[in-house]
């Protein structure tokens, strides 16, 4: 995908931005039911030398605080200096979600199952519309952050549609440890930025309400790669190694209600038949060891000890090529 030349200008929210500048803009969602004003601050770095657009964004999940703070430290340290083209930062885009400790808006709604939007639709689809109004018709690249929802810990890992160029090439520049292939979901992000052509990747670790320093570590060397891949940055850290290409992965689910206990580590890999935790039923009448139907690495953790039947304990990743030497990712 050649990415467009932007013009000399640049238009969002109603403010013509000139090559060289850095500027921070509000886009106005909405009024909270007290009258308080609802906006998102959008910061866009731009270079003096044409080149692509890249999109840095979080908080689509207002709980998921590590990619807020990732791109709180970017802007913070002054790290995005382009030596072309446009980066655009938002670290939050769910103001709602962030205020509430929420992953979804007041309704319940998700916004990333709400794009392209409208602007008289639900509040998700404000903010989603909001969006591919001002933010999306720049943007050639992006990165999306996000963290696993509830209890459950994603240990860092890029996900996109893979066997496309674009994305293939993103997510082996970011270099996470571990890459996922994942189909578009309709209504999210990565699907309404690919019907305009463009490549968004989602960068995930951690989970909701938790900060976790080695992934956020390993987000910023990403991002500092993927903006290296593009010509934008002279210099980034070195992959530790290259990523594992994970093209399909499963969830192993409670067969049995009661206190789940886990024997493993976020990223460790898993033998079929390896035992990975045991449920229990709170009273000591009985306790069931659960063993992995497949081998793969663990690459999502449940880290509630109370699950219902039915309720994701492990997700599972399973590598292209089976390891030699099987290690924590
Ligand atoms: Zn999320």
């Amino acid at each position: 995908m050649p990415h467009a030349t932007p013009p000399a200008d640049l238009l969002i929210n109603g403010l013509t931005i000139r090559p060289g500048e850095r500027v921070l803009t509000r886009l106005v969602i909405s009024k909270l039911p007290s009258g308080t004003v609802i906006d998102v601050p959008v910061h866009v770095f731009r270079s003096t030398e044409p080149g692509p657009t890249v999109l840095l964004m979080a908080g689509m999940h207002g709980d998921e605080v590590n990619g807020i703070e990732t791109i709180r430290r970017l802007i913070r340290r002054d790290q995005l200096r382009p030596l072309c083209g446009t980066i655009i930062a938002i670290p939050i885009l769910n103001i709602y979600g962030f205020l509430n400790f929420s992953r979804e808006v007041p309704d319940g709604k998700d916004v990333n199952r709400s794009f392209p939007g409208h602007p008289r639709g639900s509040l998700a689809s404000r903010v989603a519309h909001r969006f591919m109004r001002e933010v999306m018709p720049l943007v050639d690249y992006g990165i999306d952050f996000h963290t696993g929802g509830a209890a459950r810990s994603n240990y860092s890992q890029v996900r996109c549609q893979l066997g496309i160029p674009e994305n293939d090439a993103l997510a082996a520049a970011f270099a996470a440890p571990f890459t996922l292939h994942s189909a578009l979901r309709p209504g999210s992000l990565r699907e309404a930025a690919w019907k305009q052509q463009k490549s968004i990747i989602v960068y995930e670790t951690g989970e909701s309400l938790r900060l976790e320093e080695a992934g956020i570590e390993r987000a910023l060397e990403g991002t500092f790669r993927v903006l290296k891949h593009l010509g934008m940055l002279a210099e980034a850290p070195a992959a530790a190694r290259p990523t594992i290409v994970c093209m399909r992965h499963t969830w192993l689910r409670a067969r049995f209600a009661g206190l789940f206990r886990s024997h493993v580590q976020n990223g460790q890999y898993l033998e079929k038949g390896q035992t990975y935790g045991s449920v229990a039923d709170p009273y000591g009448e009985m306790a069931v060891r659960l063993e992995s139907p497949v081998a793969g690495y663990v690459i999502g953790l449940n880290h509630m000890p109370v699950v219902n039947q039915g309720d994701a304990l492990l997700h599972i990743g399973v590598p292209e090529v089976r390891p030699e030497t099987p290690a924590a990712g």
